[in-house]
């Protein structure tokens, strides 16, 4: 019995993450978790709550606070620093405290201690929650020291959607940062094909998508899983590049990969887009638990957010929730915007029937989702309106949407009693969820100092 103890004890305090999966979910409140779960349910016709993500099956859970030092709702500067390094910092600060002085994150440390090391994302590689994990500047909208501090890193692989600016000056001189990083030993592969050719030989691999054309601004996000055409790069085949890569060169890796484009619909307050994403993550976080099959005692994965975001509510009105009638959604408010742009623009003046059929074939309006009489009057002024070259677009977060994909946008969110509170971010709770090896740490109530020395514990033992 003590000798069956002493062994026991033995092979607990041995067990030590060789692999780490840091994924997180930007903007992922639980609300868009259990969101995204209640909406595929409905739609497969399950009982609500039957067709889960991969993370809420995992067997530990937890929440976390995320408020940052400067203020209650934190930015994803300061909450990614937080998450990177276990430090709070101010909003828009990444990788210092709120003295200036450098925090290292623990993406850096497992470097040190020659781990590999992999940073991919949905959005740019150098937004703000990867350029947590590798940059030190006081302002996250300084892109392109935060782009040259990428490669200054020395971390192995990079995916994502390329440089938000890639040209810049050093030393007077113009230097694009893709040059740059090849002059530091990367490689730079755009798109799948070439990253699969190119991935045996590179000492350093940078993973952008194939449309990047390495000098306009162009690089700025994937396209939204809702809106993805047949080529188009997606987070699961990032993971599914990088795990082979870094698993061939090293024998302990750490990998954070971002579902970045969470956050990008959230600020839109467009929760079939959202529900889009989460799922792409979910996707991409199966590959991750492919290898922790293959691995389960060397292997951590562990879920969490940098915070919440459009403070997305389950329930605008009374005891019901019809999340099924947004299935009829086809494309992002981004795109649907931009088809009311362009309708306007060839047309100037366009016929309602045309501006309807946009509403019918991208929302299902009239057809499949039931418009009162009031609502279509509501609508039809908003035409009218930008008949006579009125109405201003709303500016959300990452780009500005019209008035016509707005309202349509928030119509069939009001109908399917889906609720937004702002569009920004909210302090909201975000979940944890953890399975491998030290993954019954993360159970419980925490703050967002907590989670990376967990992880680093982790690594540990
Ligand atoms: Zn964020």
């Amino acid at each position: 019995m003590t000798i069956c103890i002493v062994l026991f004890a033995t092979v607990a305090m041995m067990a030590q993450a060789k692999y780490v999966f840091y994924f997180i979910g930007d903007g992922m409140g639980t609300n868009q978790v259990l969101g995204g779960e209640m909406y595929r349910s409905a739609v497969a016709g399950e009982p609500l709550g039957r067709v889960q993500t991969l993370m809420s099956t995992f067997p530990y859970s937890g929440h976390a606070s995320t408020y940052s030092k400067s203020n209650g709702i934190t930015d994803s500067a300061a909450a990614g620093t937080c998450l990177a390094t276990g430090s709070k910092t101010n909003n828009g600060v990444l990788g210092l405290n709120e003295k200036g002085d450098t925090l290292q994150t623990i993406a850096e440390e497992l470097k040190k201690q020659g781990w590999g090391i992999g940073i991919m994302t949905t959005v740019a590689i150098d937004h703000a929650t990867p350029a947590a994990f590798y940059a030190h500047v006081e302002k996250r909208s300084k892109y392109y020291e935060v782009g040259q501090q990428l490669s200054e890193s020395q971390f192995d692989f990079f995916g994502g959607a390329g440089f938000h600016y890639p040209q810049g000056k050093k030393d007077n001189k113009d230097i694009n940062l893709y040059r740059l990083a090849e002059e530091r030993g990367y490689t730079i592969a755009h798109g799948l094909q070439e990253a699969q050719a190119k991935s045996n030989e590179a000492e350093k691999l940078i993973l952008v998508q194939s449309s990047d054309d390495q000098g306009v601004k162009h690089g700025d996000n994937l396209p939204y899983a809702i809106d993805r055409k047949e080529g188009d790069l997606k987070l699961a085949e990032i993971v599914q590049t990088a795990i082979p890569f870094l698993e061939k060169r090293y024998d302990r890796f750490f990998m954070m990969v971002e579902g970045g484009m969470i956050d990008y619909a959230c600020h839109a307050d467009d929760a079939a887009t959202a529900f889009g994403e989460l799922w792409d993550m979910d996707e991409a976080m199966r590959v991750a638990y492919e290898f922790y099959l293959a691995h389960p005692d060397e292997t951590l994965i562990i879920v969490t957010a940098d915070h919440e975001t459009g403070g997305l509510a389950l329930g605008n009105s009374d005891y019901t929730l019809y999340l099924d009638l947004l299935q009829h959604q086809k494309c992002s408010a981004w795109v649907l915007s931009d088809m009311f742009s362009k309708l306007f623009q060839d047309k100037k003046k366009p016929t309602w029937g045309e501006v309807k059929d946009i509403y019918r074939t991208n929302l299902g309006f009239w057809d499949k989702v039931e418009i009162s009489l009031d609502e279509e009057q509501a609508l039809k002024a908003l035409y009218k309106s930008a008949c006579k070259g009125k109405g201003k677009d709303t500016e959300t977060m990452y780009k500005n949407i019209n008035q016509l994909g707005e309202a349509g946008i928030a119509l069939l969110n009001k109908k399917a009693h889906v609720g937004w509170t702002t569009r920004a971010h909210s302090a909201h709770a975000v979940p944890i969820f953890a399975i491998g090896v030290g993954a019954e740490r993360f159970t419980g109530w925490h703050d967002n100092t907590e989670i990376a020395p967990l992880i680093q514990q982790a690594t540990k033992e």
